[in-house]
């Protein structure tokens, strides 16, 4: 039996982000089900830190992550976390109202570039004839989660922190102000605060410790990789976006990769590519650019998770003492990890709020629940 202070589910970004920051104050022990850390969402993500995505509140994370990966702290700064890689937002005629639109909202967050077609071109020579209107934000990062994942480990290490892989959590109950919690394989562990980071399986989380679920929503994201046309700059491209949730690519170890933005209702699960989004992929890309997609090197898919609103839960649960809810990461949960776990020391420790432009108000799970009449 292991009595740590704070147990934690969960060994992706989000889990090892939470439990590195809660680390500095108290015992901290994660338990991860697979044998590696970021066996599932985070380490099949499209890798970008940019503001294209999700709404205003992420993108206010996502400026607060900003200076811990521009500046990482003393157990992240053995290897970078990430490179700067520009960010294009391209559209046709007939989007430029929603890139007009796309390009208000992202000025706050980023200094943008407005392109013409000569720009949009310059800075990406793959994209077909018709994309004439571009927003360029020259400061875009492209993350490293391995880099980001073993920084976070460490951090929770250094600070006498534990990670127990291969433990699936099976069974939990509270009794006598502690969670006493099960693996498959028998361990056990109590703490009187159990963070609840299990991804896609989050909901599953709490219904074995008999908590309101969020009604989280797990969907599945598609990404091909393939090579470039002889003589393409690879290195110099940009990561290139639709305005509308159509298609990205950008250049992946020599070679491109692409996504569809697919977004199909699943169920938590090991999620596997599925034939009609790898050809989707493929269709897009050579639908918006000059490449044909011949032979596909590499394909996967991940689960981005949702609640209700598509914005984080970041809270103790309002049915259950010192069950944290830390999930609905949807497609931002690597680029606003520093910020989120800021916020759970925050929540959790009692250290000062770390994101004035968020309302911690925005991030309780309890705006998911009717109030009792
Ligand atoms: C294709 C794709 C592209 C993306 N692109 C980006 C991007 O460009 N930028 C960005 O910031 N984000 C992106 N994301 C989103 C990002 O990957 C996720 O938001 C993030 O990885 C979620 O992290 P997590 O820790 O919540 O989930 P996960 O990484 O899935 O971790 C949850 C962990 O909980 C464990 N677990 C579940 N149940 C149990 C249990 N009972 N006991 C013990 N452990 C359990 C699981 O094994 C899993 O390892 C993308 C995602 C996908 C799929």
């Amino acid at each position: 039996m292991s009595n740590p202070d704070i147990l934690v589910i969960g060994g992706g970004i989000a889990g090892l982000s939470a439990a590195a920051a809660l680390a500095n104050h108290a015992h901290v022990v994660v338990l991860e089900a697979e044998e590696q850390v970021g066996y599932h969402s985070s380490g099949r993500s499209a890798t970008m830190l940019h503001y294209a995505l999700g709404d205003r509140l992420v993108r206010a994370l996502t400026l607060a992550s900003r200076p811990f990966f521009d500046d990482p702290p003393g157990a992240f700064s053995e290897v970078p976390l990430g490179r700067r890689m520009p960010v294009l937002v391209h559209a046709r005629e007939e989007e430029q109202d929603a890139l007009d639109a796309l390009h208000a909202e992202l000025a706050v967050f980023a200094e943008l570039e407005r392109l013409d077609r000569a720009g949009v071109h310059e800075l990406c020579p793959l994209l077909k004839g018709d994309a004439i209107h571009g927003i360029a934000d020259r400061n875009g990062i492209r993350l490293d989660p391995h880099a980001l994942l073993q920084g976070n480990l460490r951090q929770l290490r250094n600070s006498g922190g534990e990670l127990r892989t291969a433990a699936r959590v099976a069974a939990i109950e509270y009794a006598e102000r502690v969670w006493n919690v099960t693996t498959e394989k028998g361990d056990r562990f109590s703490a009187p605060i159990l963070v609840n980071a299990a991804g896609s399986w989050a909901d599953e989380v709490a219904k074995l410790a008999n908590v309101q679920t969020l009604g989280l929503q797990p969907r599945r994201r598609t990404i091909i990789t393939f090579d470039a046309p002889t003589g393409t700059r690879i290195e110099g491209l940009p990561f290139a976006k639709t305005v509308g949730d159509e298609l990205y690519f950008a250049p992946e170890s020599g070679r491109l990769f692409a996504s569809p933005m697919d977004e199909v209702p699943s169920d938590p699960c090991d999620a596997q590519p599925d034939e009609l989004e790898v050809a989707l992929a493929a269709h897009r890309m050579e639908e918006r650019t000059i490449v044909k997609v011949g032979r596909i090197h590499s394909r996967w898919a991940g689960l981005r998770t949702f609640t209700p609103d598509h914005r984080p839960a970041l809270d103790f649960a309002v049915d259950a003492p010192g069950f944290f809810w830390l999930a609905g990461q949807g497609g931002f949960g690597l680029q606003t990890s520093p910020a989120m776990a800021a916020i759970v020391e925050s929540l959790i420790v009692g250290t000062p709020w770390p994101v004035p432009d968020v309302m911690p108000a925005n991030l309780l799970a309890a705006r998911f629940f009717r109030q009792p009449a």
